[in-house]
């Protein structure tokens, strides 16, 4: 059994398809994807990419159908709470919220007992509220979840939003957080025990790229006097690479930064001297 091809379960349709693609492509694995495979071998590595639904792939884990598998958190809690997330992927970032129409006076977990929640999710609501001994009806549904109150079905809902804009077009507001969720990298029990250099091989490769997308590689220059100021306003990785250039007093300066940093350092790098700025993406960083 631990002789075959190493197996990765991913989405084959979906939102976290995309998203996943770009991943192992950008990790360095070399695929094709048709619509109708079910199984791809990847060119460059020995490994099978198993394309399945998003949701079916917590029980291809347990059954050990597959290796390793790319889900939301969501839905790995939701049917196999007891599976190893081996590592988050920054993308897919969703709640689990309950969310009320819009007139109700709801307004914490307690006011929900004895009444209706829709849900696609029924098992990690009923653990909510069952954890807080409050009494709810959670009423199991297969998409559309945000109209079951404009239909009477249930007084409440249960559901995932990013932007919560689908929650105000359908006139509902959202009252508890149930779950954060994000795409993660999930591993079979049999895997965990018996190939986890394998798994390390994989968790390395995707969380190389995922940290990278965190990250810009920084290139300037500036004069020498300048260095230690720019030093100061530069968190880099640890100290900056400084690099003399050709022409005498003056040097490159090379870094890593934050992406989300890049906007509020730059002026405070060009009034500390710093010119010729590069901002670079990092394609993969192991730190
Ligand atoms: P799929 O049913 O294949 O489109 O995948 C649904 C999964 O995408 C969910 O289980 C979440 O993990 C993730 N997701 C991310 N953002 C959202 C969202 N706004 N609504 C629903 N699912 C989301």
């Amino acid at each position: 059994m631990t002789d075959r091809t190493f197996r990765l379960a991913v989405p084959n349709k979906g939102r976290l398809k995309e998203s996943t693609a770009r991943l192992l492509r950008e990790s360095g694995l070399v695929f094709e994807q048709t619509e109708r495979a079910l199984s791809v071998r990847v060119r460059n590595v020995d490994m099978d990419l198993l394309f399945v639904r998003t949701e079916d792939i917590p029980e291809l884990l347990l059954d050990e159908v597959a290796d390793m598998g790319i889900t939301g958190f969501d839905l790995l809690s939701e049917a196999e709470p007891d599976l190893p997330v081996v590592a988050e992927l920054g993308y897919g970032r969703c709640q689990l919220v309950v969310a009320v129409p819009k007139s109700s006076q709801i307004d914490k977990p307690e006011d929900f007992s004895g009444l209706r929640i829709a849900t696609s999710h029924p098992v990690l609501t009923k653990r909510f509220f069952d954890a807080r001994s409050i009494d709810v009806d959670v009423i199991s549904l297969r998409g559309s979840v945000e109209v079951a109150p404009k239909l009477g079905i249930a007084d409440a809902i249960a559901d995932l939003v990013s932007t919560g804009s689908t929650m105000l077009v359908n006139g509902l507001r959202p009252v508890i957080d149930i779950l954060e969720s994000q795409a993660v990298l999930a591993a079979s029990p049999l895997a965990t025990r018996d190939r986890s250099d394998d798994i390390e091989r994989v968790r390395l490769a995707l969380m190389a790229v995922v940290a990278g997308r965190r990250k810009r590689y920084l290139l300037l220059n500036a004069p020498e006097s300048a260095v230690p100021t720019i030093a100061q306003i530069i968190p880099g990785l640890e100290a900056p690479t400084v690099v003399p250039l050709a022409q005498a007093g003056r040097v490159a300066i090379h870094s890593v930064v934050d992406a989300g940093e890049v906007w509020a350092l730059l002026p405070d790098l060009k009034v500390a001297g710093a010119h010729d700025i590069l901002v670079l993406p990092i394609e993969q960083l192991i730190p």
